[in-house]
């Protein structure tokens, strides 16, 4: 018997033989023995909030839907133990209940935590490393059904694990160093395109977090600035900003956005010089080619890391993503994008579409043997690929 599984859009569909919902990690060690001693393939799902088909498998699906929470924290580092399958929002919610609060956060909060962090997954400002970059542990159920501590494995297994798409296992725990509470001061504010190029690097380099969104029929952009604040802010939602305007809050409760409408997403990872110039081509492609596209692009920042399979992997980074309509197609523009992205060493957001091959890839990643040797030598027989990534990874 077969069950159904969908990805977040829609867009990504499978029919593993199961989906197992572990609720202890001896549970979780016994599922992955399970399917080893079958010989089927082993993905773990998070929120399935990927747009790539990184989850899909015909084997067995895990989700840790029931391995949530904190663990614990240490008040001397402020690093926070979490259960891996605990959403974001709980986390966010739970670390600031324990005077705690994540460093930086993404568009949203409803991924789990090692989903987020599996991928790559980032928010924005130059100062500020993606989610990843903030893993000091975590532990690994391995092809072998063992726990594997990060802490007493050789340094490289966590600077592989930080970014590794769930290949090298299934994380069970896993520890973030983050910041002692904090408030964030919001601001939006719109501009027209050409104005929001040429004050760019002025409001990158004024303000802690900076992103804007260009929507191409109107050529206009949507600044979002966010900045701590000494502000103690009530225990309260802030109401959300619609459109230009102000508002103070908890980190936890500024950074997310609600995302009501589905859609899919392209989004690459450039060296940061190359941002702007990257934008503009962007841009003149959707004026030119494409000119009744609606939905925006989006420009964020993210700092260097040593992650072996991170797209900030050795350089301050831009990234610049496209959507479109979850009902509609996204392939021609999306490629045509993409073929930009390509001429300025972008590397794909492992989370979201592309078609990159496993040669792109390797030129892409100076670590990228480093890292597929390290998962021959964790998970020998290939258990927790995939078809997708055995053609990428194997
Ligand atoms: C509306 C929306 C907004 C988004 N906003 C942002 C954003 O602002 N910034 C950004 O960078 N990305 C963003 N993304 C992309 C998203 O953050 C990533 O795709 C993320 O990986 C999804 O997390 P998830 O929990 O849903 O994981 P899934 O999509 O379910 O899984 C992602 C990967 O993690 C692996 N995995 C999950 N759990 C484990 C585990 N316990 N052990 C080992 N491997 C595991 C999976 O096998 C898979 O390879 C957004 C996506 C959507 C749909």
């Amino acid at each position: 018997m077969t069950e159904t599984w969908a990805n977040w859009s829609g867009a990504v569909t499978a029919e593993p033989r199961r989906i197992e919902r572990p609720t202890s990690e001896e549970d979780l060690q016994e599922a992955v023995r399970r399917a080893v001693r079958e010989g089927i393939d082993v993905r773990v799902v998070g929120s399935g909030h990927s747009f790539a088909p990184i989850v899909a498998t015909r084997g067995v699906i895990i989700s840790l839907d029931d391995l949530q929470g904190l663990v614990s924290t240490d008040p001397a580092s402020n690093e926070a133990t979490l259960w891996a399958g605990t959403k974001l929002y709980r986390a966010t919610h739970e670390l600031w209940e324990a005077g705690l609060g994540l460093e930086n956060q993404g568009d949203i909060d409803m991924q789990s935590v090692a989903g987020a962090f599996s991928t790559g997954t980032h928010g924005t400002g130059p100062a500020f490393g993606n989610i990843p970059s903030k893993i000091t542990g975590m532990r690994l159920v391995t092809a072998a059904g063992d726990l594997l501590d990060t802490r007493d494995a050789h340094p490289d297994v966590l600077r592989a694990a930080r970014v590794s798409l769930g290949m090298l296992g299934v994380v069970s725990q896993v520890t973030i160093a983050c910041l002692p509470r904090y408030a964030l001061h919001e601001r939006r504010w719109q501009t027209t395109a050409a104005e929001a190029m040429e004050r760019l690097a002025a409001n990158v380099a004024a303000n802690e977090h900076y992103e804007f969104f260009w929507y191409p029929l109107a050529d206009m952009a949507e600044h979002k600035s966010l900045n701590t604040t000494p502000e103690v802010p009530v225990d309260e939602e802030p109401p959300p900003l619609e459109g230009p305007g102000e508002r103070t809050g908890w980190s936890h409760r500024i950074y997310p956005s609600a995302r009501e409408q589905k859609f899919n997403e392209m989004e690459y990872s450039l060296p940061a010089e190359a941002g702007p110039e990257c934008f503009a081509l962007v841009r003149d492609l959707m004026r030119t080619q494409f000119p009744k596209w609606s939905w925006p692009v989006e420009y964020r920042t993210v700092a260097a890391d040593d992650a072996m399979l991170s797209p900030a992997y050795g350089r301050a980074t831009v990234t610049i993503s496209v959507h479109q309509d979850a009902r509609r197609p996204h392939e021609p523009y999306f490629q045509a994008v993409e073929a930009i992205f390509n001429r300025y060493a972008g590397r794909p957001h492992w989370g979201k579409v592309h078609w990159q091959t496993r040669d792109g890839l390797r030129a892409a990643y100076p670590e990228f043997e480093a890292f597929s040797e390290l998962r021959r030598s964790l998970d020998p027989s290939g258990r927790f690929l995939s078809p997708y990534l055995r053609d990428l990874f194997d």
